[in-house]
């Protein structure tokens, strides 16, 4: 999904600062506000790309990384975007309280009434794969618990023919106000807990919370060539809607199992390949392991410790494209740890017509001390 570069979602220039950066927010947030625009599902989703824009670039920190490594920075890690209006008030409602007399800012907004139909939460999970899974790609069962409302009473925790009242000691607001000295200090409602309400007789299912835990079971399709990182977004899959409102997604986050041979760098693999000297020295084809099987790769006459032989094709599949990556063997010369006495004889008539003295019979150029 191509994302759009914050500072023209802004519409500000690379180099603005905060002050330039924070006022361009207000005004689009302002044009895109949910209540100017009811029912207006682009302007939705407009409202809530500003606000992932500005959450990164009003964050110093977070905008250097955007600036280095762009939308890049972020994936995975969850560092931006909104999926709910609500959260957007939660985050930035400050911002909106000089605009809308504070009645639309954070705070009420976050305040939320029992019996407003509001989404469920996103939540995350995290699963492991294999290296040889990523190249497969794979389904896999995975087992969670989360809530969704009560079904006997309809998310309103009262127990049926029982009815929700408005809580005396706050009046409804959800918080009391008590005076200290000369501060008058608004906290939340002990009461009701800043629910605004109370239930005299809370319903047996859920004991009044309105909410049951629910067990999930879901079968993922997790895609070929997925990194650590990816996140796959499944859809309604998430915490359970309240009062009616829609479920949250569930975001699976991808962990991949270090292999004890290849290292990933993208959709290649690197790994070293021990070659004897004399291969090394005439070239040969020599049989490799792959992730999920064997191959030959081609050393090349006269190849250099440490050079990169590759095979074509062996690596990891992309999950954009549809070509794979390679596997890079490095390889390391390798001597034999005891000379067979025909090779021995043998290295003595090279090393004697390239005119090169070695150390005389007995003498040990690769007897190595143990
Ligand atoms: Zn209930
Ligand atoms: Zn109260």
């Amino acid at each position: 999904m191509a994302q759009r570069d914050y500072y023209e979602i802004l519409g500000v220039p690379r180099e603005a600062d905060q002050d330039a950066i924070k006022k361009a927010y207000r005004k689009l947030a302002m044009q895109l506000h949910p209540d100017k625009n009811p029912g207006n599902k682009e302007a939705e989703e407009k409202f809530k790309e500003a606000a992932g824009a500005y959450e990164v670039l009003s964050d110093p920190q977070k905008r250097a990384q955007y600036d280095r490594f762009g939308h890049e920075a972020f994936s995975g890690r969850g560092g931006a975007g909104f999926q709910d209006v609500d959260d957007i008030f939660a985050h930035f409602g400050d911002i909106f309280g000089d605009f809308f007399g504070g009645g639309m800012g954070g705070q009420q907004r976050q305040r939320r009434s029992r019996n407003e139909p509001r989404r469920g939460s996103d939540l995350r999970y995290v699963t492991e794969v294999t290296l040889k899974e990523v190249i497969t790609g794979l389904e896999k069962e995975i087992e969670f618990d989360t809530d969704k409302n009560c079904d006997d009473c309809k998310g309103t925790g009262a127990e049926k023919g029982s009815q929700v009242s408005q809580c005396q000691m706050c009046g409804g607001s959800g918080q009391v106000v008590r005076s200290q000295g000369f501060f008058a200090m608004a906290s939340t409602c002990p009461s009701c807990h800043g629910q605004g309400t109370v239930i005299k007789n809370p319903c047996k299912s859920c004991k009044g919370k309105g909410r049951v835990s629910e067990h999930r079971k879901i079968r993922l399709n997790i895609p070929a060539g997925v990194d650590t990182g990816t996140r796959l977004r499944v859809a309604t899959e998430g915490e359970g809607g309240y009062m009616g409102g829609p479920p949250g997604d569930l975001f699976v986050e991808i962990r991949v199992k270090p292999h004890n041979h290849f290292e990933r760098r993208g959709d290649d693999l690197f790994a070293e390949l021990s070659v004897p000297y004399v291969q090394m020295l005439l070239g040969a084809e020599i049989e490799v392991p792959t992730v999920t099987a064997k191959a030959t790769v081609e050393v090349p006459k006269g190849a250099h410790d440490g050079d990169n032989v590759k095979l074509s094709g062996e690596g990891l599949p992309s999950l954009r494209g549809n070509r794979r990556g390679d596997i890079y063997f490095r390889v390391n010369v390798q001597f034999p740890e005891k000379l067979h006495k025909d090779e021995e004889k043998l290295l003595r008539e090279i090393a004697k017509a390239r005119g090169l003295k070695v150390a005389p019979e007995g003498g040990g150029l690769f007897g190595r001390k143990k």
